[in-house]
């Protein structure tokens, strides 16, 4: 890219659990487009604090992919999975304010504790809200349990947490044709969000926000899947003392069917699409940044 002639800073953050898929390269392609547009620079950054699920793999093929389609980004690449005594240290920082307590329940656990309330709340992406069993337990408890083995996940005390922060939390958020709004954020609907999981030390909500303050992210442009995310990163920035960056959530390209293509759904991957003979001229021309200006929300 060349040199930057602003401060904007824009970043693309796969996760390296599978293939790009046209998805992906619609997002990557908006931040590139929106960079270069203002001047700024262009980061990649590798997701990969899941060690179980992400792969060497389909990290080079994240490098391959996004180079094939003519993107290029700063070196070295931040892999999050270099960086969790960083997330580490975020974590502390909450703890120390009271904001967080370790939880035992397994996700069995959580679903039985919630069996048979069909009205029980779910967070936007569809879990049930945390029932609470290990909220109150005691100093005492939580050591013995600890002492003895049990693995524990970290989880924020959101009604504390909310109190912490003691303000009216909102977000920009830019559309397209530089329209800005303000956008009231939500946290609470993540009800006691987990921080560190059992097996991973981090989760993605500390890791993004860590990432992005510490890379100088001014301007975070990803899927309209993530806005409800956004007003739970805004809690955590707010208590963290972590910039706010400015927040674009773009449409999420769908297959025929209406579905989000993910890579769950296995939506063809832009290797496929490689490997089918289709140029990244073609791959571009379907995924050009006017088309993607246009289909934004
Ligand atoms: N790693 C996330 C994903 O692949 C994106 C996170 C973000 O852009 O904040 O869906």
């Amino acid at each position: 890219m060349t040199r930057s002639f602003t401060n904007r800073v824009f970043r693309f953050a796969p996760s390296s659990n599978g293939y790009l898929h046209l998805g992906h390269a619609y997002s990557a392609m908006m931040n590139y487009a929106l960079a270069q547009a203002a001047g700024g620079r262009f980061l990649l950054r590798i997701e990969d604090i899941d060690i179980e699920r992400c792969r060497l793999e389909f990290e080079q093929a994240i490098y391959e992919d996004l180079d094939w389609l003519g993107l290029s980004w700063e070196t070295p690449v931040r892999r999050q999975s270099e960086h969790f005594q960083e997330y580490a240290s975020a974590l502390v920082k909450l703890s120390a304010l009271g904001l967080t307590y370790p939880c035992f329940c397994s996700r069995r656990e959580i679903l039985d504790a919630v069996a048979g309330q069909t009205d029980w709340p779910r967070d936007p992406d569809g879990s049930p809200l945390y029932p609470g069993v290990c909220r109150h337990l005691s100093q005492e408890q939580q050591q013995r349990r600890i002492a003895a083995g049990e693995h524990a996940s970290l989880r924020i005390d959101m009604e504390a947490a909310l109190v912490k922060a003691g303000r009216h939390l909102d977000w920009r958020e830019m559309g397209p044709d530089s329209q800005v709004r303000d956008v009231a954020a939500e946290p609470s609907l993540w009800g006691d969000a987990m921080l560190s999981r059992k097996d991973i030390p981090a989760s993605y909500h500390i890791a993004v926000v860590v990432d992005d303050a510490l890379q100088g992210v001014t301007d975070v442009v990803r899927g309209e899947d993530l806005f409800m995310a956004t007003g739970l990163h805004r809690l955590l920035q707010t208590l963290l003392d972590l910039p706010a960056p400015s927040y674009r959530h773009h449409a999420v390209l769908r297959d025929a069917s209406g579905r989000k293509l993910s890579k769950s759904s296995r939506a063809k991957s832009i290797r496929a699409l490689r490997e089918e003979g289709l140029s990244p001229a073609a791959v571009r021309d379907r995924l050009s940044p006017d088309l993607i200006f246009a289909g934004d929300p």
